[in-house]
């Protein structure tokens, strides 16, 4: 089964008589343990197809899934970094790790022992006890993804997650995504507008146009890579 499938997804939103088509019957495979990218300029629709994914925003027209089962609204097996890492306010750094941990019914002890790595690795160490609202744009974002790794979900969505992050700290999350994923060979679909970054992290790059919200060029890594 495709850990993604998107077929003939459409959305739309009406306002004020006008309509603005974000997604234009989009088709897209994802195979388990694949690594794919949505790259394309600003208002392409890159997030919506993420959300779509990410059972955020249901599709005006056809239907996405995972694992052959009807995508519907969030789940367990998917992981989704937002853009703004929205992060619970009123949780402290820990308590923020530690919530996807608790909603699966990991026992306690080694829920704590996985916030005590993921605060290593993070190098968020001194602020376990601090809420979000205390931490920088770059340390709330690092707090986000190590929330979402730490649960290790099957299909791990990531809306341009490093775009907070310094140049340096980008490098080490880039790498820490790429440990992560040969740890727990899950699926990563991420939306950067970063090409660079598209082609370090990933296997395949879908190139999304403006007009009228459609995949208009796959870019296999591997095989260009090899090619060139
Ligand atoms: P990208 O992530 O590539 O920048 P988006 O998926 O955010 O693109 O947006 C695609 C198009 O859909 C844009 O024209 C955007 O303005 C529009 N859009 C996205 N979300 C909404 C919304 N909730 N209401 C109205 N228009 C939206
Ligand atoms: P429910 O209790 O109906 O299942 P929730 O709103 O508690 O729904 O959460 C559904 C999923 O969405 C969970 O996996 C949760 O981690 C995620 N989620 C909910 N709110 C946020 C948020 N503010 N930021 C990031 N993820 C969230």
């Amino acid at each position: 089964a495709d850990a993604i499938a998107v077929r003939g997804v459409s959305k739309w939103f009406d306002k004020e008589g006008t309509r603005t088509t974000a997604l234009d019957a989009i088709d897209l495979r994802v195979a388990p343990g694949s690594r794919v990218a949505l790259v394309g300029p600003s208002g392409c629709g890159k997030s919506t197809l993420l959300y779509v994914v990410g059972g955020f925003v249901a599709p005006s027209a056809g239907a996405a899934f995972a694992f052959d089962r009807p995508i519907t609204g969030p789940g367990v097996e998917r992981g989704i970094v937002f853009q703004e890492y929205a992060l619970f306010p009123w949780l402290t750094v820990a308590d923020n790790i530690a919530y996807g941990l608790a909603r699966k019914g990991v026992a306690k002890a080694e829920i704590q022992r996985i916030v005590a790595a993921y605060i290593d690795r993070m190098h968020l160490q001194g602020f376990e006890r601090h809420y979000p609202r205390n931490l920088s744009g770059g340390m709330r974002q690092r707090v986000a993804l190590a929330r979402t790794f730490a649960t290790e979900p099957a299909i791990l969505l990531l809306d341009e997650p490093f775009g907070a992050l310094d140049a340096q700290t980008r490098e080490y999350m880039q790498d820490a995504l790429l440990e992560l994923w040969t740890a727990s060979s899950n699926t990563l679909l991420l939306v950067t507008h970063d090409i660079d970054e598209a082609v370090y992290l990933c296997d395949t790059v879908y190139v999304m146009s403006r007009r009228p919200g459609r995949i208009v060029r796959r870019i296999d890594v591997d095989l260009d890579r090899s090619q060139g």
